[in-house]
């Protein structure tokens, strides 16, 4: 059978944005216009605060919240939406570059007065990478900002792809008048209240040019002519060079006011793609690598644990595994087989993800996410299938940027201590590593606030009291050689240096970013590589 039908009309996309810009807000809109929630306000509690906090409270409350709102699901004329949040924090930006493979668009928001920042930054890099067609929404043009033409040019530059204005602004802050609807040809007239619906806000045709004059005097005019100059200057309107992520259509609107975010609801329908194929490598007995395409519309079901969530109950260790789906269908009660080991999965309960709430799911096709709860055996990065023969990869791991030694305080947790950075490992909380030569175990980390993180969680959930001590090495690669033998001299030539993270692959610590240098000139034919690709 095939589920063309169904994959055709999922939408799974991301909200991409630096702290600040107005993601919640925008998050909270979309789910209203949708109608998946009734009042304004809903999703204003989930935030936590992100900036710079080390409070405990913050993260438990970060962690149960982000479990809660992960993945939010709405349907919006005829099609089924699925958003997927991505973490706030940017010490927790692995979590977000993963959610990003989970994805088949996203929608960046930039704040109108800051442009481009860093964070934004970032995602951007992973999103490229991965050719993922973005959507670009300019927030906030109620309050001062900057000129639009200068934004434009700023996207352009950072994203290294062409703008498409699709909408443009009529004035900002106190004389912001609305938004021009380039394709057809009206003018939405803006005004303030976060109560307003879509079709509560006037709309004026451009060839009633005398209308609007009267109306908006020479701010309009300064529009029109912006407006000019920047379809003179920006790319015409091409679908497939959007799909390709190489052109960008770009929005204004003001998120808190519900202005102008019906127009990136509906692009979201209109112009991002649905599910699409993907790759799969099977590894033969000898070592062969076949690779197929798998369809969203085959008939096994598919798919990959992008993300693996703790659940708040620490009696339980029981953890929730996130499963975007790549093909075929779910049904409840299906028997799920975890690639990587061969070993059948029988998952109890089995969610879907709607809004606020976590409902029994009835039927998942390519686009959705489920989620199952687990008690171990299921990995970040694992494909999950009704049986057939697959695997996918591209779920990355980056090589940590700092590192430090587990020194466990009370030798007789010892048991405890394996178990918890076992699973920590396993949920991509943190990166462990274990010395080939034997000793303390090693943790690597992006960002800081993981060490922080693991420590508290080593204490609370698994009762294993640890010191945290700063470690030598400052970074680590991950090695491969086209022969075992070139491999085998390598690690006899650094034993010391030889250690194996959670899923057994091999890296190569390093004390300096000389290191790697000097191992490469040592060893051509050892590749040395920053990312690690879940296979
Ligand atoms: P996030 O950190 O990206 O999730 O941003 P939020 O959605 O929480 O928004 C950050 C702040 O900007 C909040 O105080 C919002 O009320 C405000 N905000 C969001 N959108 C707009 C807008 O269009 N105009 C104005 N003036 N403020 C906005």
């Amino acid at each position: 059978m095939s589920y063309e039908k169904e994959t055709r009309r999922r939408r799974t996309f991301a909200i991409i944005s630096h702290p600040d810009a107005g993601k919640t807000t925008l998050t909270e809109k979309l789910l209203l216009f949708s109608g998946a929630i009734q009042i304004a306000g809903a999703v204003k509690g989930r935030k936590a605060s992100r900036h710079a906090t080390s409070d405990w409270m913050e993260i438990e409350k970060q962690r149960g919240i982000s479990v809660a709102s992960s993945v939010m699901q709405m349907s919006y004329r005829d099609h089924v939406i699925n958003l997927l949040d991505t973490p706030g924090h940017k010490d927790f930006s692995e979590d977000t570059y993963r959610v990003l493979t989970a994805v088949d668009s996203a929608l960046m928001v930039i704040d109108a007065a800051n442009g481009v920042e860093s964070q934004t930054r970032r995602l951007i890099e992973v999103c490229r990478q991965r050719d993922t067609p973005i959507i670009t929404f300019v927030n906030k043009m109620d309050r001062e900002v900057r000129d639009p033409l200068d934004i434009l040019d700023e996207v352009e530059r950072e994203l290294g792809m062409p703008c498409c204005p699709v909408t443009w602004p009529v004035g900002q802050g106190k004389r912001f008048g609305g938004i021009i609807n380039l394709r057809t040809q009206s003018m939405t007239v803006f005004a303030p209240g976060s109560e307003k619906r879509p079709q509560d806000f006037e709309v004026i045709p451009l060839a009633e040019a005398d209308k609007l004059r009267a109306r908006f005097g020479q701010t309009f005019d300064d529009a029109l002519e912006a407006m000019e100059l920047a379809q003179g200057a920006s790319a015409e309107w091409d679908h497939a060079a959007f799909l390709a992520g190489k052109l960008t259509p770009v929005f204004f609107g003001s998120g808190v006011n519900n202005f102008g975010v019906m127009e990136v609801l509906d692009a979201v329908v209109d112009m991002s793609p649905p599910p699409g194929p993907r790759v799969s490598r099977l590894v033969g007995k000898s070592g062969q690598v076949t690779e197929t395409v798998v369809r969203p519309e085959d008939p096994h079901f598919s798919g990959v644990v992008f993300k693996v969530q703790a659940n708040m109950d620490a009696n339980h260790r029981d953890r929730i595994a996130f499963v975007r789906v790549a093909s075929g269908r779910y049904t409840p009660g299906m028997k799920l087989k975890v690639q990587r080991t061969g070993k059948e999965l029988r998952p109890t309960s089995v969610v879907t993800f709607m809004s606020q709430r976590r409902e029994a799911v009835e039927e998942a096709y390519a686009g959705d996410v489920i989620g199952f709860t687990t008690h171990g055996g299921v990995q970040l990065g694992d494909t999950v299938t009704d049986g057939v023969n697959l695997q996918f990869t591209g779920l990355p791991f980056f090589a940590p940027e700092m590192f430090c030694t587990v020194v466990l305080k009370n030798p007789l947790r010892t048991k405890q201590l394996q178990q918890g950075l076992q699973q920590l490992g396993e949920e991509g909380a943190i990166q462990v590593f274990k010395p080939e030569a034997g000793g303390n175990m090693l943790l690597g980390a992006v960002g800081q606030l993981q060490f922080e993180v693991v420590q508290h969680r080593l204490r609370t959930e698994y009762d294993a009291e640890v010191r945290l001590e700063p470690s030598q090495f400052t970074s680590a690669r991950w090695i491969s050689a086209e022969s075992p033998e070139e491999l085998k001299k390598f690690e006899a030539a650094y034993p010391m240096r030889m250690a194996r993270d959670a899923a057994n692959a091999l890296a190569y610590m390093c004390t300096s970013p000389y290191d790697v240098r000097l191992a490469q000139e040592r060893f051509p034919k050892i590749t040395f590589h920053p990312l690690r690709e879940h296979a």
